[in-house]
């Protein structure tokens, strides 16, 4: 992973600590009219904290993650709703999952929970399990390594460093992403400025922006992700630096950057994730191919297929599979390159190798795109032959439908060249 890369103009700590406590961008920012929640009384600062007295509905929040909080607070310990859970109830967005942090270590949550269990090895937090298979993420209070107050230059990868409310704040990515709610006391924590960027539905980093993005470069893909599915618009600063940045995703974890595209499909926002991801230029640094492909071409197939997948993602209320979604994305430029191709394959091969490297798809993705980008044509013509008996044939036709709902021409489909009958020669002469 990357190190912090140490320039005079990044003072990283300092670029935390300087906005810990104010809400750093309240000047410039116009008051939105669409306020997430109403507030019944006016916020109070205090200690850096900005408290916001808020009635989130009891109905909304998970009732298992209500339990885990009130049985840590119970106990006499400091825990809150955090992170994402927070942000999308403020925002009238259904919360993916809920996230509990605390001043608890993660062996006395072990031991107030019989049904926990500690997980990492580098971040050890509690998962706290019931029934259907939900987790409740409990992770003990952090503070950015960066931050320690040694001063040694330690990289961002290093271990576990436990610390209070505040500090777990400022950890995080980015403003909106990092209140808490007090279930006792009906109350948004803020430290960061992240009600007043919700309220404006702005995205700002904690922190400088380039400080932020080359200690972790995935967070780009996060800032796309989260403006593209919630509407959110981007600061300029966070934008330009994200334009600034893009190039040190090459050094990000490989299945990391593979994760995020995967969540930019599935998210039910697939083309605007995209779209802004190649306005940004993030598509030539992991995509180039696609990337290329877009500025080459007048065709808008692959906004009308993206469009496509969203629309069934929100009529189905879930996530297509994943061999679908990496399929739709890549079939114009797949079909380009095995355009006139007789071995249709071997093309789709050569054309998915690069990428399957760069991003480390996995094989069972990678094969089922170009076998599916193969058949398709076949498929299109209503003569499945083998394919119907494959494991892939159910992916194939759901492409396949999302191609004609997207008005997208597959191309002329052609026997393969061994089932091809040849006309003897008759005179000596081929024919
Ligand atoms: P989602 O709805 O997609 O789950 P989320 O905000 O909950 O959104 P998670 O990936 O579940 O996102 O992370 C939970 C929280 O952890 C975030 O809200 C953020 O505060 C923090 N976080 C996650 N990834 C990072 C990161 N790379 N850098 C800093 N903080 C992060
Ligand atoms: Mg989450």
């Amino acid at each position: 992973m990357s190190r912090r890369p140490k320039t005079d103009s990044e003072p990283v700590p300092s670029g935390l600590r300087k906005e810990r406590g104010t809400s750093s961008r309240q000047d410039d920012q116009p008051e939105s009219s669409r306020a997430p929640r109403s507030e019944s009384e006016t916020p109070a600062s205090v200690d850096g904290v900005t408290r916001y007295k808020i009635d989130l509905d009891d109905g909304r929040i998970d009732s298992d993650a209500a339990k885990v909080v009130r049985r840590l607070t119970r106990h006499g310990y400091e825990a809150y709703l955090v992170g994402g859970c927070v942000r999308d109830l403020l925002l009238d967005h259904e919360p993916k999952d809920f996230d509990v942090c605390t001043d608890a270590r993660p062996e006395d949550v072990r031991a107030l929970f019989r049904n926990s269990r500690i997980i990492g090895r580098r971040f050890r937090l509690a998962h706290v399990l019931f029934g259907g298979g939900k987790v409740i993420e409990t992770a003990t209070f952090r503070r950015n390594p960066d931050e320690n107050r040694d001063g040694d230059d330690m990289p961002i990868r290093s271990d576990n460093v436990f610390g209070d409310a505040d500090e777990d704040a400022l950890r995080r990515d980015f403003t909106i992403n990092a209140l808490f709610y007090d279930l006792e006391t009906n109350e948004v924590l803020d430290w960061v400025g992240g009600m007043p960027d919700l309220k404006a539905r702005r995205m700002h980093t904690i922190g400088i922006p380039q400080v932020r993005f080359h200690e972790d470069p995935v967070r780009m893909l996060r800032a796309i992700k989260f403006c593209a599915r919630l509407d959110v618009g981007m600061s300029p600063e966070v934008y330009n630096a994200i334009v600034q940045c893009r190039d040190t995703l090459e050094m990000a974890a490989k299945p990391r950057l593979f994760e995020e595209l995967l969540r930019f499909l599935r998210g039910g926002a697939a083309a605007r994730s995209f779209y802004l991801a190649w306005e940004l230029g993030i598509l030539d640094v992991l995509l180039p191919e696609l990337a290329m492909y877009l500025s080459d071409t007048e065709d808008d197939a692959v906004w009308r297929l993206l469009d496509e997948v969203d629309q069934l993602t929100y009529e189905r209320g879930q996530a297509l599979s994943d061999i679908t979604l990496w399929t739709v994305l890549l079939l114009a430029p797949t079909l380009e390159a095995c355009d006139g191709c007789r071995d249709r394959v071997s093309a789709g091969y050569e054309f998915m190798e690069p990428i399957a490297a760069r991003l480390r798809v996995p094989r069972r993705i990678s094969d089922g795109v170009r076998r599916i980008v193969a058949v398709l044509p076949r498929l299109n013509s209503g003569r499945p032959g083998r394919v119907a008996k494959t494991p892939i044939y159910e992916c194939a036709n759901e492409v396949l439908e999302i191609t004609r709902a997207a008005k997208v021409s597959l191309g002329e489909h052609r026997p393969p060249p061994s089932r091809r009958r040849r006309r003897k020669p008759s005179d000596g002469t081929e024919s």
